[in-house]
């Protein structure tokens, strides 16, 4: 039986009058997955190969049908047969404050833009395609958006407390759909959304949960690696400087350490060669105001600028936005808080090196304090400091440390 054209329209209209949030994009509801071993991508006929794919090649299923299926590669449409793939993973990124990026169809400037992504929002990060584009999912959709949008947001480990579970949905909205609900004492790592909302990310799936469903898993309040390894943070504060950092990237090398440095925009415009050097070594780069000012006695709008300035300044010197944030002298309030999206980085060990300059006292205030999981404060701009952290870092591996990025010390 044939049905009148008039009746597709009734139907349409009906849907569009159920569901008159969703926008229809191309990629809408299509998965990721990846080439492990690389693979030939073949035209309509499944003979002629248009293109070798390499290992771990990202591609987004147009059409799943049964031993092939149709896909997206960058800008590139053809076939592959299942059996080279294997669903990809993702984890968690957000966009950094400011920018409220266009996702793309493909990964040109040029390519269909599907739909623009709010500020803050969390999405899904499955891959780095090039040197501009990463592949992501919002919501349903998936495409590429500019790299440099995203920021490696910081997580607390929580547990879903409601007796009846949490509901979790694509945006912070208690109108739109619920996509699945994660059962009670399901273990997630939560990320701080709009007022009443987190992110939650778990095994069981993710997407925007009240925050009243959660609650702060006690057990891991302290570091997560706690029981298993020793692990602390090294940070090194107000540089670069151009010879006392560069000593102390040879010892951090030295231990195989790997430590976050939060810089001034106006010293790395002094000496952006050695943050450079410290981002390459593998270390993580923190934003610790232009200045070097008490952020809380300025306007909210210079407050901003020391932030945004020095985030440029390492953008335009190490090629990505700084991930962490920490305000001199620990300075700063709700307000000052508001202003960025990174993360508030303090310390639990201050080695007040600042102060008495003096190598030896550096340790033995360490060796008081220090503990599984410990940040501890030193500045990359006093000579003592140098000198001292051999001794330092020689008496922690043998008490078994190892040295993380503070990034790496807080999310799983
Ligand atoms: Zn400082």
């Amino acid at each position: 039986m044939k049905k009148s054209s008039g009746f597709y329209a009734l139907v349409l209209a009906f849907l569009f009058f159920i569901f008159p949030s969703i926008q229809t994009s191309a990629n809408e509801g299509m998965d990721v997955y990846i080439l492990p071993n690389g693979g030939n991508i073949y035209q309509e006929d499944r003979q002629t190969i248009i293109e070798k794919s390499p290992a771990k090649s990202y591609v987004i299923i147009l059409e799943k049908q049964e031993a092939w299926s149709k896909v997206r590669i960058n800008q590139l449409v053809g076939y592959v047969k299942n059996a080279a793939m294997s669903p990809a993973t993702s984890k968690v990124m957000k966009i950094s404050s400011g920018s409220s990026p266009i996702l793309r169809e493909t990964n040109t400037k040029a390519a269909k833009q599907l739909t623009s992504i709010p500020t803050g929002s969390y999405v899904r990060l499955f891959g780095q395609m090039d040197a501009s584009f990463s592949l992501i999912q919002t919501g349903a959709a998936i495409g590429y958006v500019y790299s440099s949008t995203l920021v490696k947001p910081i997580g607390t480990k929580m547990n879903v407390t409601y007796k009846n579970g949490a509901a979790i949905r694509f945006v912070p909205d208690m109108a739109q759909p619920i996509q699945a609900t994660l059962k009670t004492h399901t273990p997630v790592f939560a990320y701080p959304a709009i007022d009443g909302w987190f992110y939650v990310d778990s095994s069981a799936g993710s997407g925007y949960a009240l925050a009243n469903k959660l609650q702060k898993n006690m057990a891991t309040t302290t570091p997560p690696k706690q029981t298993s390894k020793k692990q602390i943070a090294l940070t090194f504060d107000d540089g670069p400087h151009k010879t006392v950092t560069r000593q102390i990237l040879k010892t951090l090398a030295k231990y195989d350490a790997k430590a976050t440095f939060f810089v001034t925009g106006r010293s790395v415009k002094l000496h952006p060669i050695v943050l450079k050097e410290t981002f390459a070594a593998g270390h993580e780069i923190g934003n610790h105001t232009f200045d070097h000012v008490k952020l809380p006695t300025l306007a909210a709008k210079n407050a901003q600028l020391q932030i945004t300035s020095t985030n440029e300044i390492i953008k335009n010197t190490i090629g990505q936005q700084p991930t962490l944030f920490r305000p001199p002298y620990g300075a700063y309030n709700k307000s000052i808080q508001a202003l960025t999206d990174m993360p508030v980085i303090l310390w639990s060990v201050d080695t007040l090196d600042w102060q008495h300059r003096d190598a030896s006292k550096m340790l033995q205030i360490v060796k008081k304090q220090v503990k599984n999981g410990s940040i501890i404060l030193m500045h990359d701009i006093h000579q003592p400091t140098a000198n001292g952290l051999d001794a330092v870092l020689n008496y922690l591996s043998a008490e078994g440390y190892t040295f993380v990025t503070v990034s790496a010390l807080t999310t799983p």
